[in-house]
């Protein structure tokens, strides 16, 4: 073989090498390595004695992405001594450049870099994704000219083409990776905030998780009171000093902060050295990246979640938006711990009240249980000497006497019967029922017999329907005596004449029960459950028709369910009223 053939067999190995590792770009696990071993493969195939490949960034300026050398010795000069011109020139043309001796090519040999670097043969092709030049890819060699030919420029080509849709890809997929990162990050940020509902925790919570959402240097939360901000949390400064601005910031003074409080948006500051809306705190600006974004609760701006990057360019419109996102869900953990706050400083201020009441309750009852046992002897020895009087006991009395006698036995019997009223509804809350077997019929025909004689004297009709059999009860005669008494007072009470008044047992189930019915003037229908509450009257005023204290339906309703019955009414305004007492027949009372 030849050694025009052995060169041509080696460089067609070389190729198949090449083509190989080109098509493997793309689903390479480690880009760098795989791109510097196709850079590698090309030096071996066109005599180059460096190759670099290189990247625009976002600055304009250029970034080594992978490197190849003839001589390993050679491996870290790449970056100081190629022709950047040359470079430069095959990304704004988007078209090779090829020289076979920079030295003597009038278009280089001004140029410092090849004349210092001594620089020879040079071939460089432009990395295009679509329509958009992203680098540039650069052979040469020092020593020797003509290193290159046209005819190696289709295959660079063709690797820079593979090359720049393989790092393009990894950019979006690197991209979408860091996006999807977040995002999930995002949701359990947004779970972990809302995990409480103590302020502190919150807002601790929330400065800890700002970070997973949007990676940045350092961090703060603002609250805002009357167009005053305060940083209430910061994070990542140095040695975690408070910021230079956790005095009092007024919203006014920062166009930004201005801005999210009327737009309700994020703001993104790419670089804050240029942009004319920035407030420099001190002379030296570190931050160099801002992202914020308002925590709104009920269309208010409360409060500003800021984040800032040491480094121009850290954030950018999906970091503004996840950090929006967050946001609200800070938002709504701050709003149901300010509820939850108020809501038990509520509850507290209610208990308080509550208890402050029932005190005052118990003082009230105290009282008139006391006012009540000082006045039941002197009322016993009054309406004892009264009756004695108007029953002529005492000796035969003046015509003229005999009235106001009557009237001071009435009146003296009515106030006995309230202040034993009082009495027997404090016994039930403390003295045990002394219950034995009642026949409601026999205890009714007795109570109904004082109401006789009123019933005639305001001509009210006063009827009685008992059946024949009824099953005893076990309760307190006593008591029932009393339920009868109020009821039936009630009823002759709001009966005008012509009235009627019936009282009815009748037995339903294991119940029997009393039914006093009347054809008085009714209670209105939102009165009906309030008239069974202690002192409670329809006509509370001072100057109303009707005596009384308020205490007869408390009693009739408290003694009732002291039987394990209980009391119902119904009435009409104007037409009358009918209470129905149910008490449990024997053998149930028993079983309780
Ligand atoms: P009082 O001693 O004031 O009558 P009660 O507790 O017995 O107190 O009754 C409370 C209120 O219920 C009364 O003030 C009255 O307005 C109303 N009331 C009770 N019974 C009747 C009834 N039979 N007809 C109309 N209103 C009644």
């Amino acid at each position: 073989m030849t050694s025009q053939q052995q060169n041509n067999r080696r460089k067609e190995v070389e190729l198949a090498a090449l083509c190989k590792a080109i098509q493997t770009l793309n689903s390479s696990l480690n880009l760098t390595e795989t791109l510097n071993s196709v850079m590698n493969s090309l030096i071996q195939l066109t005599e180059a004695e460096r190759g670099c490949l290189m990247l625009r960034n976002d600055d304009g300026n250029l970034e080594t992405r992978a490197t190849g050398h003839s001589n390993r010795a050679d491996e870290n000069d790449m970056d100081m001594q190629l022709s950047h011109t040359v470079v430069q020139k095959t990304i704004e043309t988007k078209q090779p450049i090829l020289t076979t001796n920079a030295q003597l090519d009038s278009r280089f040999d001004k140029q410092a870099s090849v004349v210092g670097y001594r620089l020879r043969s040079i071939v460089c092709v432009p990395l295009c994704v679509r329509d958009k030049v992203i680098g540039a890819l650069y052979l040469d060699n020092r020593l020797k000219d003509g290193a290159f030919s046209e005819s190696d420029i289709p295959t660079l080509i063709a690797f820079a083409n593979q090359a720049a849709a393989a790092i393009e890809n990894a950019h979006l997929f690197e991209a979408a990776h860091k996006e999807r990162e977040l995002n999930e990050a995002l949701g359990r940020a947004s779970a972990i905030v809302n995990s409480t509902l103590n302020i502190d925790e919150v807002l601790d919570h929330i400065l800890e998780q700002v970070e997973r959402v949007v990676p940045g240097d350092t961090f703060n939360i603002m609250l805002i009171e009357k167009q005053i901000a305060k940083i209430v949390r910061w994070r990542g400064n140095e040695g975690n000093q408070p910021p230079e601005n956790t005095r009092d910031i007024p919203i006014a003074r920062y166009p930004n902060f201005e801005k999210m409080v009327t737009t309700k948006k994020p703001v993104v500051v790419p670089n804050t050295a240029m942009d004319p809306n920035w407030v420099s705190e001190n002379e030296e600006e570190w931050r160099f990246s801002y992202v914020a974004a308002p925590i709104c609760i009920a269309d208010q701006v409360v409060g500003f979640l800021n984040v800032n990057g040491y480094r121009p360019k850290q954030f950018d419109a999906a970091d503004a938006k996840r950090l929006m996102i967050f946001a609200h869900h800070a938002a709504t953990a701050l709003e149901n711990a300010n509820l939850y706050q108020r809501l038990h400083q509520h509850a507290d201020d209610l208990t308080r009240a509550v208890a402050k009441l029932k005190e005052l309750d118990q003082l009230k009852n105290q009282f008139i249980q006391n006012v009540s046992h000082e006045l039941r002897t002197p009322l016993a020895i009054i309406h004892g000497y009264a009756t004695l009087l108007d029953d002529g006991e005492l000796g035969e009395l003046q015509p003229e006497q005999k009235t106001p006698v009557k009237t001071i036995r009435r009146h003296t019997k009515a106030l006995t019967e309230t202040v034993e009223d009082i009495t027997l509804i404090h016994s039930l809350e403390t003295v045990p029922l002394n219950r034995q077997p009642v026949r409601l019929d026999k205890l009714i025909h007795k109570a109904v017999r004082p109401f006789e004689e009123m019933a005639k004297k305001n001509q009210i009709t006063l009827s009685l329907e008992t059946p024949s059999r009824l099953p005893p009860i076990e309760g307190c005669p006593d008591h029932l005596q009393h339920v009868i008494n109020n009821l039936l007072s009630n009823a002759f009470k709001f009966t005008s004449a012509g009235g009627s008044v019936t009282i009815k047992l009748e037995q339903r189930d294991n119940y029997v029960l009393i039914h006093t019915t009347d054809t008085g003037i009714g209670i209105p229908p939102e009165q009906r459950t309030r008239i069974f509450e202690r002192f409670y009257q329809v006509d509370g005023s001072t100057r109303r028709r009707y005596g009384g204290m308020g205490l007869g339906l408390a009693l009739v309703k408290e003694a009732t369910e002291a039987h394990g019955g209980t009391v119902a009414v119904e009435s009409e305004v104007g037409k009358g009223s009918t209470f129905t007492v149910a008490l449990p027949i024997a053998s149930q009372a028993d079983m309780k």
